[in-house]
């Protein structure tokens, strides 16, 4: 039942491709298998939060397409031959080669942190270099390349269909692009597959043409090529990369082998601050290493996947705070599930009553929504309106006090919230964990101790026993800066952090 489910689900995949304009069915070069391959960070620095849009995003259409029955190999690759690890290289007194390796590690961290599904492959350039120069051989062979005084162009007049992804014709993409001024270019637009060295330069590579680097675009499809094949199902990216950086892949490997390169072309818009895009130079980023130690990994995963991954993404105090919220509230309602299936309360019915067969039956409908939202494009926001819908089903359930099937309802919540969450690796925590850790975070934000906070608690029972209320309010206040609230019980003061007042961004 469940097999011929899948298959169904398989068949109803739709993605936006770039290059046509339109969501088009998936289909897979060979059946059951899916070649993916997503532009990985250039290495030269801790990423910033901008960088892991794509990497959150595209871990969640792997995962699906696992889902669904595929199996996917997925290349993230780095880039570790680039202008900036060398300059880079230089202030930090390290070599280009131990500065990227250091940098490779930290973002693995990151990644690791962010409870990420590790790609397939991650191959780097310098891994890769037999394969640039022996493609660049064979399109200097194929006459799409020429080589002079060491530097070799793609020469783009050679590649009718240039400007194909971006739709765009080559007039049209030379006004509106600075071109770098390269001696020895036949055409503004053609771009370098190979570098020659700078006078001085000590990083190089040997190269039939001499010393020098390879361009960034022939690392990407070298790995392609090298890892996946000529032709690939998905080629994803940030959609800063579609020209030139995508639009010359394609160049480079349609132009050689005449077949198409990519089925799919999928990309991400970027995070925005205040209409800008986040990035290095504008000076509005922030990394994900600091992001993590202010706030849990689910949270920006939550954040990322709440909006189309083709929409911009607004990045502010407002949206954290928002994300955070209803992160709370359904991780609070998973605290509540747990209890109730913990609780030792006799079950009254055996699983078939009313309220359970209705809770099932909305489940199932919820769990159709949610595939065909995914099978829409990946349309997250579409998917998380499914689980809010349940969040709410779920809290009237339990309210209900003549329910007799709470436990088998709150099992089903939580399995439910489980496996539909896994591709987009959420909800895995365990709910406790999750606001403890949360708490920590924040505590450790403020650089505020538990035990600073008991014995202040303690302080104001003391005082409102001796009726001196001024130090008491006094107290109270002094939690109340520190969004601690205090709550009296008749088995003593208990008391809380209010968690989404300590976004501070
Ligand atoms: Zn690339």
């Amino acid at each position: 039942m469940e097999k011929v489910k899948k298959t169904v689900m398989k068949k109803d995949l739709k993605i936006y491709d770039t290059e046509k304009g339109k969501k088009k069915l998936f289909e897979s070069l060979s059946p059951g298998y899916v070649r993916m391959y997503c532009c990985g960070p250039t290495v030269y620095d801790y990423l910033h939060i901008g960088n892991f849009r794509g990497a959150v995003f595209f871990n969640f259409v792997r995962n699906w397409l696992e889902f669904l029955g595929y199996k996917v190999d997925y290349v993230y690759n780095f880039t570790d031959i680039d202008d900036k690890i060398l300059n880079r290289s230089k202030e930090e007194s390290l070599s280009p080669q131990k500065l990227a390796e250091k940098y490779i590690l930290e973002f693995k961290k990151d990644y690791q942190n962010l409870k990420l599904k590790s790609p397939t492959h991650h191959p780097r350039a310098t891994q890769t270099l037999k394969e640039i120069i022996r493609l660049i051989e064979k399109l200097i062979k194929k006459n799409k390349a020429y080589e002079v005084d060491g530097n070799v162009f793609y020469s783009i007049s050679s590649f009718k269909e240039y400007g194909q992804l971006s739709n765009r014709n080559t007039e049209e993409l030379l006004s509106e692009t600075r071109v770098e001024n390269e001696p020895g270019k036949k055409n503004p637009l053609d771009f370098a597959l190979w570098k020659k060295t700078k006078k001085k330069e000590t990083w190089y590579f040997e190269s039939p043409w001499g010393k020098g680097r390879p361009g960034w675009h022939i690392e990407c499809t070298a790995m392609i090529h090298k890892f996946l094949g000529e032709e690939i199902d998905i080629h994803g990216g940030g959609s800063d990369l579609i020209f030139p950086h995508h639009e010359n892949e394609i160049a480079q490997s349609s132009g050689l082998t005449g077949k198409k390169y990519v089925r799919f072309w999928m990309h991400n818009n970027m995070i925005v601050t205040e209409g800008n895009k986040m990035s290095k130079s504008l000076g509005n980023m922030i990394s994900m290493r600091s992001f993590l130690k202010n706030y849990p990994a689910e949270l920006f995963k939550f954040l990322i996947l709440s909006c189309h991954y083709r929409s911009p993404l607004q990045f502010s105090k407002k949206t954290l705070e928002q994300a955070l919220v209803s992160l709370l509230k359904l991780y609070s309602s998973f605290v509540e599930a747990d209890k109730i299936k913990k609780s030792t309360q006799k079950l009254l019915a055996n699983g078939t009553s009313k309220n359970l067969k209705t809770f099932k039956q909305k489940l199932q409908s919820a769990k159709q929504d949610i595939q065909e939202a995914f099978n829409d494009d990946f349309a997250t926001p579409k998917a998380f309106a499914v689980f809010f819908s349940l969040f709410h089903l779920f809290k009237k359930e339990i309210q209900d006090k003549h329910n007799p099937s709470k436990i088998q309802i709150a099992q089903e919540y939580l399995s439910f919230f489980k496996r539909y969450g896994k591709p987009l690796s959420l909800f895995q925590e365990n709910p406790s964990l999750f606001f403890k850790t949360l708490e920590d975070k924040f505590l450790e934000q403020k650089d505020i101790k538990r035990k600073q906070i008991d014995q202040i608690v303690q302080e104001r029972n003391l005082a409102r026993q001796k009726k001196n209320f001024k130090k008491s309010d006094a107290l109270r206040k002094q939690l109340d800066l520190w969004n601690i609230e205090v709550k009296d019980t008749s088995e003593g003061s208990e008391w809380h952090l209010r968690l989404s007042k300590f976004i501070d961004l």
